[in-house]
């Protein structure tokens, strides 16, 4: 196909989905996209419709062919162009839009128009749900979906366990026949038959084990992309009260995916499925060696409760060491974060004697986890051992009354190891059993926790935000035992109006900043933006509408550009250097022999922190957002710098972008008109720069000379 325009398909995207239910805005195109903008393919809108809840599936098919109620649909032509049809009037007449033609009216089409005629390839969207139902629509569970389509290649693994253990039967009906017809006869000939025999049972059980495990990888490795592809979404999803600050338990939790994973694409599972059959072995005894068969069957019972009774056990174990293994976690994690504060600080002893003691706990925990497992198999193949003596004693007596043969003698020993082999086993399996069970639950209690967007939630889109920004009766809190830290907050800006919040340390200056972003959500009352309430509006809009410099200033791992363009798109060098030269990021690039493809690591280290907010300032400018949201951006910066980059950030701000600015500079209030004062939550303040400026002439406590 020849490549289109990306603006095209995404407009006839949004005209389609427009038909359909509800619109989807650019925003929701790009969100789940993952490569550059120019390459914007029908896989990602197929993505992007999914993850806006509609059903989207791609391929080939005639138009002419296509039932009725199937439209509309986006059909591209021979040459990959996009158009849509909307539906079909009789036999040979079609509603057509051809946004590119630049019409977006519905004209008719007949059937042989070529570009109809042509069409193989069609995009056809549905509703997720059946009108009636529920609106939100349930996304798929983040694990067993991934298993949803893999019936198949289950049943296929069922079914090689059990031709593979009929074949297991070979050997022994083998051992059988050589020893009651082959040797009292001396019989070479049929040997012969009967080894050939055997060989080919042994290849073709030999290929369907190989089998087998392809398909068990298979399964795995289709689950494994998609789970993973989930878990790493949800965790950027997660609203920022869910996270609770616990980064190295969730990383931990997540790691763990690793186990439920294993069990699920592992020989844990064949065992498993093996474990059924054994019962055949046992009939099988039953069959040529009569009342042997009382043995196995005595066994089994044994082995089983022995390992039913270590559950309780292997199931405490397991969640203890899963909790230590977290704790093990988060006490790294928070180590290799603040690396330099400790070694300044001398708090190494501190974090040693955690790190200490969270090793011992959970050397304690899967230590006793082991002794117990290894002593259930232990146990078992003990019991296998004693089974088999059993057998060849009761046996000897069977053969003396004549009831059964030397040879059935034998293959009930040799058959009996194979009925048990899998039970011994089961030990194990039920060791790793447990783990990925809670494994699996403590992940699946990360998937309930709340996101950012809702899935299939319908969002008020606003491309462009006018700069409204108003507080109604907020109430917020962190945490409910720590009380309120914004209490009844009214607070109204008007767009194109600039304004400073002063306040002391703690006076919930930055909670304020961090409400207007969305980070979070007030308990009681709302913010609104443009009048709307900001909870129901398009997160990615407000993303784009709002820039945003938060007080610690984070940078990720990748080049300087990477960092100032972030998630926008479609930005052009040119943009990217006006921006870095406003906030004097660009004196950062023409020092470094690399330019703006200077590399910077992970957390932005080997940046200074003054550096650190230019780049912060040039990222939140990007695309010209109308509204700018920085919390005391110039903290680091020496007054030289400060002073360019307030002028500069006049000029860009002129007058009719909206500026709330959190500060204890005096020298920052050049930009702003109007000063809100914070005290412990309350608004004591709320008036003219001038006048705030005369009042704290005597007794400056909010302001102070920078
Ligand atoms: P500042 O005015 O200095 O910017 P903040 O808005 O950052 O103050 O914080 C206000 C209060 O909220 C502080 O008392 C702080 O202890 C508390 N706080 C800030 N962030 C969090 C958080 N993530 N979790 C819990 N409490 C917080
Ligand atoms: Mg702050």
């Amino acid at each position: 196909m020849v490549p289109f325009s990306t603006d095209t398909l995404i407009a006839h995207l949004k005209m389609l989905t427009d038909y359909l239910e509800y619109g989807l805005s650019e925003a929701d195109f790009f969100r789940v996209f993952k490569g550059n903008h120019d390459a914007y393919e029908v896989g990602d809108a197929v993505s992007a419709l999914e993850a806006a809840g509609y059903k989207a599936d791609f391929g080939k098919a005639r138009l002419s062919k296509l039932d009725p109620i199937l439209f509309p649909v986006l059909v591209f032509d021979a040459n990959g162009l996009p158009f849509l049809v909307l539906d079909r009037k009789d036999k040979d007449r079609f509603l057509v839009v051809d946004v590119s033609s630049g019409s977006s009216e519905p004209q008719i089409w007949r059937r042989w128009e070529p570009r109809l005629r042509e069409a193989r390839w069609i995009l056809r969207v549905s509703r997720k749900h059946r009108s009636g139902e529920d609106y939100i629509a349930r996304q798929d569970h983040w694990f067993w979906s991934a298993f949803r389509d893999l019936h198949g290649v289950y049943i296929q693994i069922i079914l090689a366990a059990m031709v593979s253990s009929v074949l297991g039967l070979t050997t022994s009906l083998f051992t059988m026949v050589v020893y009651d017809r082959i040797l009292p006869n001396e019989a070479v000939d049929s040997l012969l038959a009967l080894v050939v025999g055997v060989a080919f049972a042994l290849m073709f059980d030999f290929l369907i084990k190989n089998l087998r495990s392809r398909f068990i990888e298979t399964a795995g490795k289709r689950a494994d992309m998609q789970i993973a592809e989930r878990l790493f979404n949800q965790l950027i999803a997660l609203k920022m009260k869910a996270r609770g600050g616990q980064n190295g338990r969730m990383t931990s939790i997540l790691r763990d995916f690793e186990v439920v994973r294993d069990f699920f694409t592992s020989a844990s599972l064949i065992t498993l499925v093996d474990l059924p059959f054994l019962f055949v072995f046992i009939g099988v005894i039953w069959f040529i060696g009569g009342p042997l068969a009382l043995v196995p069957a005595a066994a089994v019972p044994i082995t089983l409760i022995a390992g039913l009774m270590a559950q309780p056990f292997l199931s405490r174990y397991a969640s203890e060491s899963s909790i230590d293994g977290q704790t093990k976690q988060a006490v790294l994690m928070e180590t290799l974060t603040g690396v330099e504060t400790i070694k300044t600080t001398g708090a190494e002893p501190i974090m040693r004697s955690r790190w200490n003691e969270a090793v011992k706990a959970q050397a304690n925990s899967s230590g006793k986890t082991r002794l117990l497992s290894q002593g259930t198999v232990n146990l078992t193949l003990l019991v296998q051992q004693i089974a088999q003596v059993a057998i060849l004693f009761y046996g000897v007596f069977l053969v003396r009354d004549g009831t059964i043969s030397v040879g059935a003698l034998i293959a009930s020993v040799i058959l009996a190891g194979k009925a048990l082999t899998p039970l011994s086993q089961l030990a194990q399996v039920m060791t790793r059993l447990n783990k990925a069970r809670i494994a699996y639950c403590q992940i699946d209690t990360l998937m309930e926790q709340e996101v950012e967007r809702e899935y299939g939630r319908r969002y008020l889109s606003r491309p462009t935000i006018a700069g409204q920004i108003e507080f109604k009766g907020v109430h917020f809190t962190y945490d409910e035992v720590l009380g309120s830290i914004l209490k009844d907050i009214d607070l109204s800006i008007k767009p194109g109006e600039k304004v400073a919040i002063l306040g002391p340390v703690g006076s919930g200056k930055s909670t304020v900043a961090r409400l207007i972003l969305g980070l979070y959500e007030p308990n009681d009352g709302a913010v609104l933006l443009d009048g709307l309430n900001a909870r129901n509006l398009d997160p990615a809009d407000k993303t784009r509408n709002i820039g945003a410099v938060l007080q610690d200033c984070w940078l990720f791992s990748g080049t300087l550009r990477e960092n100032i363009i972030a998630g926008r798109f479609k930005i052009t060098d040119t943009e990217l250097h006006q921006k870095a030269s406003i906030s004097l990021a660009d004196r950062i690039a023409s020092q470094h022999p690399h330019g703006y493809d200077m590399r910077i690591q992970e957390g932005g280290f080997g940046v200074s922190g003054g550096q650190r907010q230019t780049i912060a300032i040039a990222r939140a400018l990007i695309g010209d957002p109308p509204i700018l949201v920085m919390d005391e951006p110039t903290s680091g910066m020496d007054v030289p710098t400060e002073v360019r980059v307030i002028e500069n950030l006049k000029t860009w701000l002129s007058d009719d972008r909206t500026l709330v600015l959190v500060t204890h500079r005096a020298s920052l209030l050049q930009l702003v008109d109007r000063v809100i004062v914070l005290n412990n939550g309350k608004i004591t303040y709320d008036g003219s720069k001038e006048e705030i400026l005369m009042l704290s002439r005597p007794k400056s406590s909010a302001v102070k000379e920078a």
